[in-house]
């Protein structure tokens, strides 16, 4: 059993903090909303007044926020209060830079960190079947291992401090293209007269196949789970998939790389959320295509 301290009690960590519980862990949680506390002591958590006082005790310190200005404010606040020898680890999704200073202001303590953002949703949240990509030195990772993969199926060390945010944006920035590149092929198709099910048919074992084609196809019919035959219910809200493109994009700007079409993805996402489909599968911006088409 190891003693954990969890901050960050919404959507993903709730459900997170409750599998490492129900895994046998001694789980103190703080969060600043009421509801999200009454939930976790339902799931069997212990709670605390405050961020600092949750981690008074802990070998393991999880915070899983919403952005890396939330990171650094909690970390600020809570590491002169973490016990010496623990480990922190941040599981949000968050920009690179952050995640770096963050490690560097737990290195200053004298404290073991990782950035370990995941995939996989509330569906994954919920069932412990994330995939964590994680960041920080081997010695940090191998005692972290144990605990992240009571909450997900796949852990994988993708380098140093950062390493794992980095993983993270890149692979979603690759998934926002390939969604509206899949998109317009289908739009496309659409406007040839060549049916939803004979693009499926083709692309999905040709040159065309990618995860959003075969896992997430965006018009009804070919894959029968996907949000699409759901009335585009997400899934993975398109204000998530703006907000990891927009993450892409200053990493692109602060690196110096070349991205443009992660620049073309993320603008167009930002126009699908400006015109109210913030909450809408991000496959979803099929439709939206669709109504710029000319006829
Ligand atoms: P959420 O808004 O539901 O949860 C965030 C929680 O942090 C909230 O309960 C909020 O009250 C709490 N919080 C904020 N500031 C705090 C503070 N100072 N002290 C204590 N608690 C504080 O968000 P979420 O959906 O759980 O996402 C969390 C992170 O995981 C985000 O970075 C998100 O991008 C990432 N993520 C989300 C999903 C998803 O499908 N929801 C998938 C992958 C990754």
């Amino acid at each position: 059993m190891t003693t954990i301290a969890f901050i960050g009690l919404g959507h993903m960590g709730g459900p997170m903090a409750a599998n490492l519980v129900k895994a046998g862990h001694a789980v103190t949680g703080f969060d600043l909303v009421p509801a999200s506390i009454a939930q976790a002591e339902a799931d069997g958590l212990k709670t605390a007044g405050s961020a600092k006082d949750a981690v008074a005790d802990a070998e393991i310190v999880i915070t899983m926020l919403p952005a890396g200005k939330h990171v650094l404010s909690v970390w600020t606040d809570i590491l002169g209060a973490v016990r010496p020898g623990a480990l922190v680890i941040d599981c949000s999704t968050i920009d690179v830079d952050s995640a770096r200073a963050a490690h560097a202001m737990a290195g200053k303590q004298g404290l073991m960190a990782l950035d370990a953002p995941v995939s996989g949703g509330v569906g994954g949240a919920t069932a412990g079947t994330l995939t964590f990509m994680v960041g920080g030195s081997d010695e940090a990772f191998a005692t972290a291992e144990p605990i992240l993969s009571r909450m997900g199926k796949r852990v994988v060390h993708c380098g140093a401090g950062g390493a794992g945010q980095a993983a993270k944006i890149c692979n979603n920035m690759i998934l926002g293209i390939s969604m509206i590149g899949v998109a317009e092929a289908f739009v496309l198709a659409e406007k040839l007269g060549l049916s939803h099910q004979a693009l499926y048919d083709v692309a999905s074992t040709a040159s065309g196949q990618c995860w959003s084609l075969t896992t997430y196809c965006p018009v009804p019919g070919p894959v029968p789970t996907s949000p699409a035959n759901n009335g585009y219910k997400p899934g993975f809200a398109a204000a998530l998939m703006l907000k990891d493109l927009k993450l892409s994009q200053e990493a692109a700007q602060s690196s110096g790389a070349a991205t443009p079409m992660g620049a073309a993805a993320e603008q167009l996402y930002g126009q699908f959320n400006e015109a109210g489909h913030a909450g809408v599968d991000f496959s979803g911006i099929i439709n939206f295509l669709r109504e710029r088409t000319t006829t």
